[in-house]
């Protein structure tokens, strides 16, 4: 309740939208406006209409000479008849920045030093987070998820990189860096930028001491004062990707850049620059100091990139956003191929190193992800919603179901449950190390049903609510996964909400199924 109160309390962002009974392209700019306004920026943002024709003296305060023109924060940040992608990424860059500062709260802080103290544990001691399965995970898992993010919403990479910068400062690189680089700690502050880029190239390569395998090379490929280039090879997030025309390495741009402030004090802005989902051979970011200014303080930078300079063109006339998820939807069965090679250990997905990850990798993306605010939930779950629909597997899953001589779409939830539970329990599932055993029991009536996964690479070991106050399930990208998994056989999409997780204090995830409705029955 007390979350549900402060959430209502957070200021919301007031977006100025000018128009007139005869402008021809306002209606439909208004329509994409009400649209966002009233789904993806819900409670967050309070659009005010101001015909000037009726208010000529609020037009001409603002200066307003022709419709239609979004105002936000006393900014005009568009207008003309403008498409719905550009609406909705000037709306992002203006509200993202207040989001963070409203919802920065210690819950993701607290979150992400236990599951630091994990990884440490992990890493150094070798006490395993999972007993049976062992802690680490299939690189393919973690693009898939990666991918499935990526390919939603426009805004995902300023929020990746956003968590990246905070895992830097609040995480475990730089405790590693002291381990790897003891000088760190020891020079005067005007050398240990330096000494700092030695013991993050070191970290991002493959090593014994910090064995992550984040990636397997990482060098300083440019050094100029409190400027600086690192060129990464084989970057978990990246490594065999195809040509997208976009980089994909956010978290990792924002982890190197919150690093880097954790030990000088100075706000860092780091530019991936090169990438795997460029068509480069390996990822390079440009880092700059902002000497003396507080960290965070240092401006987000993307690479921009164009449409039609994309390698992988299609057919048709797509709007850019369809476009760009294409390439995603390719994306990730390219990455499931070389992932089924990989696993059968035919090809590997990064030939210098092994094709597993620590799962701190994937779990702090998450979990920052799932903390940052309200809305990063339902993100995470539509994300898995579209894996599962869209994604690898579903010749297993109809396989599985012919075996049972059953036709689609069925009825039974129960039946479909059954083979949820078969299909991750096959012997090809368990190799991506994802989770170990499934169980699966009977609701209160025929309408529900219980699935229950042990040892899953999200959330194991999250276990806040032993130290914390903190008492959440964490794996919606799961839930949405089985969402998307079961709607592609049920006559009915279901409903599925994680009732019980690591982050409740329970050593399992489990998932609550329940019947969904088709239009006809209502
Ligand atoms: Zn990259
Ligand atoms: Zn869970």
């Amino acid at each position: 309740m007390a979350e549900e109160d402060t959430f209502q309390e957070t200021e919301r962002m007031r977006l100025l939208f000018f128009t007139s009974p005869d402008c021809f392209a306002c209606p439909e700019v208004e329509r994409v406006i009400e649209n966002i306004a009233g789904t993806s920026m819900k409670g967050i943002l309070h659009v005010s209409t101001i015909d000037i024709s009726e208010n000529q003296e609020i037009a001409a305060q603002y200066g307003i000479m022709s419709v239609p023109v979004i105002m936000m924060n006393d900014e005009r940040i568009a207008e003309g008849l403008i498409t719905e992608d550009v609406i909705r990424e000037k709306l992002w860059s203006q509200i993202l920045p207040n989001i963070i500062e409203q919802e920065r709260d210690t819950r993701r802080t607290e979150s992400m030093m236990i599951l630091t103290k994990n990884t440490i544990s992990s890493i150094i001691s070798q006490e395993l987070v999972r007993k049976n399965l062992g802690d680490y995970v299939h690189i393919s898992v973690y693009q898939q998820v990666m991918m499935s993010l990526l390919q939603l919403d426009p805004l995902i990479p300023q929020l990746l990189y956003q968590n990246g910068r905070e895992l830097g400062i609040f995480g475990a690189a730089p405790y590693y860096l002291t381990v790897l680089n003891p000088k760190v700690g020891a020079v005067k502050p005007e050398e240990r930028f330096q000494e700092t880029l030695l013991a993050l190239a070191q970290l991002y390569s493959h090593n014994p001491t910090v064995p992550l395998y984040h990636a397997t090379r990482c060098d300083v490929s440019q050094m100029d004062g409190y400027n600086a280039t690192l060129r990464i090879y084989e970057l978990a997030n990246s490594a065999g990707a195809i040509n997208i025309g976009e980089t994909l390495c956010h978290f990792t741009a924002g982890e190197i850049a919150g690093t880097i402030e954790a030990m000088i004090g100075s706000a860092t802005s780091v530019k991936e620059t090169k990438c795997k989902g460029l068509g480069d051979p390996y990822c390079e970011f440009e880092i700059e100091v902002f000497l003396g200014k507080e960290p965070g303080k240092a401006p987000y930078r993307v690479l921009e990139t164009k449409l039609e300079d994309r390698q992988v063109q299609f057919l048709g006339d797509f709007p850019a956003e369809d476009h760009r998820r294409q390439l995603f939807y390719e994306f990730i069965h390219e990455t499931t191929q070389h992932g089924y090679n990989s696993l059968k250990m035919t090809e590997a997905l990064r030939p210098n190193d092994v094709d597993y990850v620590h799962i701190s990798a994937l779990q702090q993306q998450i979990i920052s992800l799932k903390f940052k605010d309200k809305f990063c939930g339902a993100l995470l779950y539509s994300a898995g919603r579209e894996l599962g629909v869209i994604g690898p597997g579903k010749d297993l899953i109809y396989g599985l179901l012919a075996k049972e001589q059953a036709e689609l779409p069925i009825t039974s939830l129960k039946q479909a449950t059954r083979i949820m539970k078969e299909y991750f329990t096959h012997p090809t599932m368990y190799l991506p190390r994802a989770h170990s055993f499934v169980e699966i029991f009977d609701g209160e009536d025929e309408d529900e049903m219980f699935l229950r996964i042990h040892e899953c690479a999200y959330s194991s070991g999250a276990n806040f609510s032993a130290e914390t106050d903190m008492n959440e399930t964490l794996c919606d990208f799961q839930a949405g996964f089985i969402a998307g998994r079961l709607a592609l056989i049920l006559k009915d999409p279901p409903i599925v909400t994680e009732v019980k997780c690591h982050g409740t204090g329970h050593n399992y995830c489990e998932f609550r199924i329940e019947k969904g409705y088709s239009f006809e029955e209502e």
